[in-house]
């Protein structure tokens, strides 16, 4: 029989606010799990009072790396400086990198329900830090999913079981969005090297311990494993949400302040005063 990874540390999250006061947990990002190269923020949105999310997102830079948003409930006005405008509505997903610089809005296009789903920062190498900035919206059902023994595999971003996932990216991560019905299990072998982690959203689900029992894991959380073999993950009564990201590190000093990510504090301090001189995104 094969091994499997066991847990290594459980991250609950940590509940934040951003753009003009929406209500978030930060999973990836805090003071207790600052980074998980190239991973660099998850942002999980899940509320059903429109007072905690419909201010959205106004008019705000990046520099520097990738932002992927996963719609799950609700509808968002996209809108950026270099004219591409949509609407992401549930199971779309966004995939932009920012490159150089842009300055883009998302605001909530809803006055009530459930609004949730992530927002994921990937950061880019040196050499791509300053490329010209991308758009992707990649409707709902342009993302294959796999059905098989009570799983749903969305493929975002990488190939799983042969199948490639729309989304492009400078970066080798793999993104999987994953439904487990009650009762149902779900593993995956990463290659070796690589960082990964599993982001548990909805539900609950339990994985293998030091001891080799397993232990209850409640959403929203963020679990890292270590070990050989397989990283393996099973649901409760109620099933499970469960987001994967997996991608090389890139093992480069990282700068970061705010809405730039860059390799020295003199790239952040050229960021801020492009961004105030009008020329971040020129
Ligand atoms: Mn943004």
């Amino acid at each position: 029989m094969t091994p499997n990874k066991i847990i290594s540390k459980i991250y609950p999250g940590m509940p934040t606010s951003d753009g003009a006061g929406v209500k978030l947990t930060r999973m990836l990002g805090t003071p207790e799990l600052e980074i998980l190269d190239p991973f660099l923020m998850l942002d999980r949105m899940d509320s059903d009072d429109p007072d905690s999310y419909i201010a959205g997102f106004p008019n705000h830079p990046h520099r520097g790396f990738e932002t992927v948003t996963i719609m799950h409930s609700g509808q968002m006005r996209h809108e950026d400086s270099v004219g591409n405008s949509g609407l992401i509505t549930p199971g779309d997903v966004q995939w932009m990198t920012a490159g150089r610089g842009i300055i883009h809005s998302e605001i909530p296009e809803m006055l009530e329900g459930r609004m949730s789903g992530f927002q994921l920062w990937v950061n880019l190498p040196a050499k791509h830090k300053m490329v010209d900035p991308k758009y992707q919206d990649i409707p709902a059902e342009n993302i294959p999913m796999i059905i098989s023994d009570g799983t749903k595999v969305r493929i975002i971003r990488g190939t799983y079981n042969n199948t490639k996932g729309p989304a492009e990216s400078l970066m080798p991560v793999r993104v999987l969005d994953i439904t487990l019905e009650p009762d149902a299990s779900w593993s995956i072998n990463p290659k070796k090297g690589n960082s990964f982690f599993f982001c548990v959203y909805d539900g609950s689900i339990t994985a293998l311990d030091s001891g080799g029992k397993t232990q209850k894991i409640d959403s929203p959380s963020i679990i890292t494993f270590s070990g050989d073999g397989e990283a393996k993950v099973k649901s409760n009564k109620i099933g499970a949400g469960v987001l994967y990201c997996e991608g090389e590190p890139l093992n480069e000093p990282v700068a970061r302040y705010g809405p730039f990510v860059m390799n020295t504090q003199t790239e952040i301090k050229k960021a801020i005063d492009d961004f105030n001189s009008g020329k971040l995104t020129v």
